[in-house]
């Protein structure tokens, strides 16, 4: 894996978290999209070279509304950057890890993506990210 690609915070108003972290940041959010498959709208701000995502619940069953339902506002997945997803999930499925869709999936952000099970990784949720290239 090559570096941390973002880190994803689970919040119940989108619209409230993006002014909250426009004033903590210093920036506004370069992105907002609506990912329908998950169930999830998102921005992502820039700090420095690093990436924060917001993800509100835009449905009931939606991931992180059953995040935010256990567990209240927080950070909800730490993603990792990968040059090849498949191989990647080859190789920590090899390793024992419980990969969540082995079927690499489109994420937000020109992304495809991946997330391995928590209860294996200390109970953080980890996203493999890589870059759709060349659309
Ligand atoms: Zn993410």
């Amino acid at each position: 894996m090559d570096k941390i690609e973002h880190i994803g915070i689970a919040v119940n108003d989108l619209h409230a978290s993006n002014a909250l972290f426009t004033k903590l940041l210093g920036v506004e959010p370069y992105k907002m999209e609506e990912v329908l498959s998950e169930g999830v709208k998102t921005s992502f701000f820039m700090s420095g070279p690093n990436k924060v995502e917001l993800l509100e619940a835009t449905t009931k069953d939606s991931p992180i509304a059953k995040f935010l339902e256990k567990k209240g506002e927080g950070i909800h997945h730490i993603a990792f950057a990968v040059e090849d997803i498949e191989h990647e999930i080859a190789r920590l499925k090899k390793e024992g890890f419980r990969v969540l869709n082995e079927e690499p999936k489109k994420g937000a952000d020109n992304k495809l993506v991946a997330f391995l099970h928590p209860k294996g990784t200390n109970g953080v949720l980890v996203e493999l990210c890589q870059e759709i290239k060349g659309v």
